[in-house]
């Protein structure tokens, strides 16, 4: 059984993952597509300050078939003359134990577990068996779901088979509703595991989150304010003919212009897991009155329909809203809301109605 206060083996003090002075900076192409975009895009990333590693996806998880899925193993030699030319360390996600084998035989420097394979303790237990006794620094991403304890078991999985090189990335969630997000960030989420694993270094894929170039600044700003240790940040040297996530990637001297935006080693104190909860929560609730007055606006053209056949048939409807404002008070009560609001807010909504459209018979 899995307990509530972790036990991770990390490697103290020895972390390839964890900043020293500044954050580290991950970057490269979402996917590798040939050798002279991953050679022209390197060369640009290496002269910039904090770039140090160098990711591209060689396998692409894609949602429907039919859609680039990766080069697939001839984009590890690629990366492997990056690392050549370059001397930046290489990043890729593997998804299953034979892409294991054949990063570790290409000498790939870090393995990334995707979003979607964190969220099949399968797959990560498979992964994790198969890197037993093997010395690589892994990053775990983030499951889909905002789902602490599967990020944290997955992390267990390594740790239980020696891997002690381990950090996690933040790539955001899936919710309900994301926007303005590609994946919502959810911050408070991810505080909940610094909290618990602080020696954990955690990056940001501000790309993964943001989804879109405009978002990326105020992403990885927070992220820095809130003590990240690096940040993920997907560069392409011509983001137009990109074949994966165009929208998002950067070329790299536009990267550069983003990482000197930034206020390096710079942590807010005000945001506290309790300030950005707060934060995330007003949040909600604005959303939320967002909708509620989209429901009001769409209630009253319904309600004028309504309105418009009373006129034409002279049909009495009083019946029919004492039914429905007598379920909506049985369903209030169920929902622990007090019945009197509730019912003074409908009618409310009603006489309001009643009032704009003149309806002689509506109303308290
Ligand atoms: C990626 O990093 O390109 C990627 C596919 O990310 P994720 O696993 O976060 O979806
Ligand atoms: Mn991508």
């Amino acid at each position: 059984m899995t307990t509530s206060t972790p036990s991770l083996h990390l490697a103290s003090g020895t972390s390839t993952l964890a900043k020293t002075t500044s954050p580290v900076v991950i970057a490269g192409p979402c996917s590798a597509e040939s050798e002279e975009q991953m050679l022209l895009t390197a060369q640009g990333l290496k002269e910039l300050q904090g770039v140090t590693v160098f990711r591209a996806g060689i396998w692409k998880p894609r949602t429907r078939p039919g859609s680039f899925q990766g080069v697939g193993s001839v984009g590890l030699e690629w990366l492997r003359t990056v690392k050549q030319e370059t001397g930046l360390r290489t990043a890729c996600e593997v998804a299953n134990t034979s892409q294991v084998a054949e990063a570790l035989k290409q000498e790939v420097d870090i393995l990334i577990i995707g979003a979607h394979t964190t969220v099949n303790s399968f797959m990560v237990q498979e992964i994790a068996d198969s890197l037993k006794g093997a010395n690589v620094p892994v990053l775990v991403k983030n499951p889909v779901s905002p789902e602490l304890m599967l990020w944290l078991g997955a992390l267990e999985r390594f740790s239980y088979n020696g891997i002690t090189d381990l950090g996690v990335i933040h790539r955001g969630f899936s919710t309900i509703d994301n926007a303005p997000y590609r994946n919502h960030p959810k911050w408070d989420h991810v505080l909940e595991l610094k909290k618990m694993l602080p020696d954990l270094p955690l990056y940001c894929d501000a790309s993964h989150i943001a989804g879109r170039r405009s978002l990326l600044r105020p992403v990885c700003q927070r992220a820095l304010d809130l003590g990240y240790d690096g940040l993920m940040v997907e560069s392409h040297y011509n983001p137009a003919m990109a074949l994966s996530d165009a929208q998002q990637q950067l070329m790299p001297k536009e990267l550069d212009m983003l990482l000197q935006s930034l206020k390096l080693n710079h942590t807010d104190e005000a945001l506290t897991q309790k300030g950005v909860l707060m934060e995330e929560l007003r949040k909600e609730i604005e959303h939320l009155d967002d909708e509620l007055l989209d429901l009001m606006a769409r209630r009253s053209v319904v309600s004028a329909q309504i309105g418009d056949l009373k006129q034409e048939t002279n049909l009495d409807t009083q019946q029919a809203w004492d039914d429905v404002l007598e379920n909506l008070l049985k369903q209030a009560n169920s929902f622990g809301i007090n019945k009197e609001f509730v019912k003074t807010v409908f009618q409310e909504v009603r006489k309001q109605y009643a009032q704009t459209h003149l309806y002689a018979d509506m109303g308290a």
